[in-house]
């Protein structure tokens, strides 16, 4: 048998989601070239156990045909889903996704408020900086020095929303990630002048955008492990036939997600105890308003969130008229509804859905090394999270009712727990409170491990803010740019 031939590399990206292009496009502001590692191909899978099926058996409707890109992530990345545990999505196999949703939360302060106050306040720049580039739609404010806005109409009436003031909720509009520049500076964007397909900020759009014509060697293959080698980094990894590659690298800048990466990390350091990742356990609701909704878009997205004011147990409910897409997925899910297709549709633009979203203290999904069988169990315990989902969903409820929105009818569909496609917090940022072998410096240079740069959602701890990517995508231009230099 030959000897593996090793590849020297200097810097490496792994993975090709939002976090690691930003980081490229930051870092190649002032550098020439970039290695990237990220799989594009599909795996033959028909020998595989079918361990994970019933974690992918409802994909959410952006991700209409990826079954077998979802298959191969989890495949390759040995992860074994528990009965009880669904979709762990944001993890399409293949780079360059498409599927993400559209919301980014504008409350970014509070969350990385523990961080030290130069690191909070160029993560800050960095998103503004961000949203300024490419002119996302929406408001925000922080203090005199950052401010953002091109705002966009909610096409129905919220004035009730006013009354929030004096109750223990308050309202809060995200950031859309559409780019639309409006015209006139006080008028606000209109939904209808959005076209989906180009507008919307995916992870192939940003490419197209800025990187199509710059030095980046990408590797098509998956990282399975990687290991200390002198003061650089081994990375082992598979190509779509299974044969290994070899690559020897200056430094490591993990974006493979915070599942896969979390994985990778937890192996390299020979963690075998039960990590938590955190996430934001979510129930869908939908309400029937009193009032038409007319949406112009194919797949709108959630136009405004009712927060609790609370710190402690937070929670929000975000809002979107019924649209095509949702509604047919519905009926795509429950055959038995495709007689009613036509009703179903004669009263779309009555439904609103919802999304209550627990904060991270709800978390209930764990990571643990099973040696014996050399794989990954991503699993959840016995917890009331439903109970304490619809107990908020309730609350929420009532008060649309109180204000006379909505008919006293809904419907609650539980997706299951992890089926809210935010997966954080495993590998955070060192702080007073966080001193672990699984955590990253100001730099976000995983402990004594000075080559190896974490800059997906693992290193951030979300709790007010429901929306998790804009904090990502900022925080990973900030590292670019510090090695840019
Ligand atoms: C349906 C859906 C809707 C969502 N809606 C929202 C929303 O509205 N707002 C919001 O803030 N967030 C939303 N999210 C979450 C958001 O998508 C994630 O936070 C975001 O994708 C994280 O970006 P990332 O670059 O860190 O990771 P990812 O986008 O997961 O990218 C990881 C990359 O690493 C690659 N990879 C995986 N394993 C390996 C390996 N072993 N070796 C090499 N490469 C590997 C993958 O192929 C991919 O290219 C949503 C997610 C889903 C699925």
């Amino acid at each position: 048998m030959s000897a593996i031939e090793t590849e020297r590399l200097d810097v490496v990206v792994i993975g090709s989601g939002l976090a690691s292009l930003n980081f490229i496009e930051a870092y190649l502001s002032k550098k020439r070239k970039i290695h990237v590692i990220s799989p594009d191909f599909s795996l033959d899978l028909s020998k595989s156990e079918e361990r994970n099926n019933h974690a992918i058996k409802f994909l959410p409707t952006q991700m209409g045909k990826s079954f077998t890109k979802a298959k191969n992530y989890y495949f390759s990345n040995k992860f074994s889903i528990d009965q009880n545990c669904k979709l762990l999505g944001s993890l399409e196999f293949g780079g360059l996704s498409n599927y993400w949703g559209l919301q980014l939360d504008s409350e970014i302060s509070e969350d990385i408020s523990y961080l030290k106050k130069k690191t909070a306040e160029d993560i800050k720049k960095a998103f503004f900086e961000f949203l300024k580039k490419n002119k996302l739609i929406g408001k925000i404010t922080l203090g005199k020095k950052f401010k953002y806005d091109n705002d966009y109409e909610i096409p129905y009436k919220i004035s009730f929303l006013n009354k929030l003031k004096k109750s223990d909720y308050y309202l809060n509009k995200p950031i859309l990630a559409f780019i639309h520049k409006k015209k006139k500076i006080k008028k606000k964007i209109s939904l209808s002048d959005i076209n989906e397909k180009e507008n919307k900020l995916t992870s192939s759009v940003f490419f197209k955008r800025y990187l199509k014509n710059k030095d980046i060697k990408f590797h098509n293959c998956y990282v399975e492990k990687i290991f200390k080698n002198k003061n650089k980094i081994n990375i082992l990894c598979k190509d779509k036939n299974n044969y290994t590659k070899n690559f020897l690298a200056n430094k490591v800048i993990f974006g493979s997600g915070t599942v896969a990466t979390t994985k990778i990390i937890m192996e390299f350091l020979n963690i075998n105890n039960e990590v938590k990742i955190k996430h934001h356990p979510r129930l869908i609701s939908v309400f029937f308003s009193k009032e038409k909704i007319k949406s112009p878009l194919t797949f709108t997205p959630s136009l405004f969130q009712i927060k609790s004011r609370s710190k402690k147990n937070s929670f929000s409910a975000d809002f979107r008229p019924g649209n095509k897409l949702i509604t047919n997925s519905i009926i795509e899910l429950n055959w038995l509804l495709y007689p009613l297709k036509f009703i179903i549709n004669l009263v779309k633009d009555r439904l609103i859905f919802s999304n209550v979203l627990l904060d991270s203290s709800f978390s209930n999904l764990y990571i643990r090394k099973d040696n014996k069988r050399k794989i990954f169990k991503v699993y959840s315990r016995e917890k009331p999270t439903l109970e304490i989902l619809k107990e908020k969903q309730l609350k929420i409820f009532k008060f649309l009712l109180s204000q006379n929105k909505i008919f006293p009818i809904f419907r609650n569909f539980f997706p299951g727990v992890g089926a809210d496609y935010h997966y954080f917090g495993t590998i955070p940022m060192e702080c007073k409170k966080v001193k672990s072998r699984l955590s990253v410096n100001q730099e976000c240079q995983l402990r004594n491990n000075k080559n190896i740069y974490i800059v997906d959602g693992s290193v951030i701890d979300f709790k007010k803010n429901k929306y998790p990517l804009g904090v990502i995508i900022a925080n990973a231009r900030r590292i670019g740019k510090k090695l840019s230099k």
